[in-house]
């Protein structure tokens, strides 16, 4: 069969194993939530009318995008909701850049970003971050590319950019800005450029059920822009693109904001004792915004120790790329899963 040499010579976008679900097995390395979703979600699977499958979804998503722009406060004509925010991402790339643009994005980020840049054969400009990690804005407005991807808190690394440089980025830089808000939820109050979404026509704001929402499996994002844009994607979307059921049950779950509150204010505690913990045996934890931390074990034993944890029926993610390959992400279990955790760990260092 014929492929077109530019996908047959793409790597493929590579996702943290999903090894098959057991009891005993913990699983830390996909930043799935470790609680599960609201129980207005489960009512509603509980007495939908399965018979309403034969009919096609609302194209248009409308009682979703309608409940999403009452969240934020802000016109439902600057909503558009995805099959996941990955199928956003697909999109934009397909609205606003032609083949042989240049994206930029900071290095280390979510790697989705070029893998979808390199499938529209679209250029991907690394700008290394800083030695601490932290985003380096001038140098992506540096690179004069015709957009700008920021996964903020950063895929990876947790680090949260400030809403000051994001509003500088804004100013200096005319380009399309894609701030990718995948864990803000798990960020201080305040760190979201939604509200920017009105004063600045060129910025794209994304959301997703994914993680806050305990809901990955139901494969539902939103972005927030300008009225154009919006019309743009859906111009270019699959006619039918967020199913029935995941409609619904991501606007039964938007319901909930004290569910998502409190299963948000677990994970952040859980996420600082066991970044305490980890820095008692010795590891460095950059500061993290979001439901994972990014660390450092002593005396380079990132590898073996990855290794060590899946005999033990524990994952956690590795990532054998520069200036990573060091480093453990690990996604914020319950609190008895970071135990179980905590104590492999210190029995491979001891
Ligand atoms: C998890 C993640 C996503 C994926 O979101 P979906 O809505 O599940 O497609 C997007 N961006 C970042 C940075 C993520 O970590």
């Amino acid at each position: 069969m014929y492929i077109k040499p530019s996908i047959a010579q793409l790597a493929p976008y590579v996702p943290g194993d999903q090894p098959p679900k057991s009891k005993s097995l913990i699983k830390l390395n996909a930043n799935e939530n470790a609680y599960p979703p609201s129980l207005v979600v489960e009512e509603l699977l509980r007495t939908f009318d399965y018979a309403n499958l034969r009919y096609y979804p609302d194209a248009t998503s409308q009682s979703l995008r309608r409940a999403i722009a009452d969240r934020h406060s802000c016109p439902q004509e600057h909503v558009f909701c995805g099959n996941g925010s990955d199928e956003i991402i697909a999109y934009l790339f397909q609205v606003c850049f032609e083949e042989q643009d240049s994206i930029a994005t900071p290095y280390p980020t979510y790697t989705l970003y070029k893998t979808i840049a390199d499938i529209h054969r679209i250029h991907t400009e690394y700008v290394p971050a800083q030695e601490d990690y932290s985003i380096d804005v001038e140098a992506l407005v540096k690179t004069n590319a015709k957009g700008i991807f920021i996964a903020n808190p950063n895929a990876q690394t947790g680090l949260l950019l400030g809403m000051d440089a994001i509003e500088k980025l804004l100013q200096a830089y005319q380009g399309l800005v894609v701030i990718d808000e995948a864990y803000i939820d798990f960020a201080p109050a305040h760190a979201s450029a939604a509200s920017l979404v009105d004063h600045y026509p060129n910025l794209v704001v994304l959301r997703t059920f994914s993680k806050s929402y305990s809901l990955c499996g139901i494969r539902v994002g939103y972005c927030l822009a300008d009225r154009s844009l919006v019309m743009a994607l859906d111009k270019c979307r699959d006619s039918y693109n967020v199913s029935t059921l995941s409609q619904a049950m991501a606007e039964a779950a938007l319901k909930d904001q004290a569910y998502l509150l409190s299963t948000v204010q677990r994970v952040i505690a859980t996420r600082e004792r066991v970044s305490q913990a980890l820095q008692l045996m010795g590891f460095s934890v950059l500061p993290s915004a979001a439901n994972f931390l990014l660390c450092t074990p002593p005396h380079d034993q990132a590898k073996g120790m990855y290794e060590y944890l899946i005999t033990h029926q524990v994952y956690v993610r590795y990532f054998n790329s520069p200036r990573l390959s060091d480093k453990l992400r690990i996604s914020i279990g319950t609190d008895e899963e970071m135990d179980v955790l905590l104590s492999l760990l210190s029995k491979y260092i001891y």
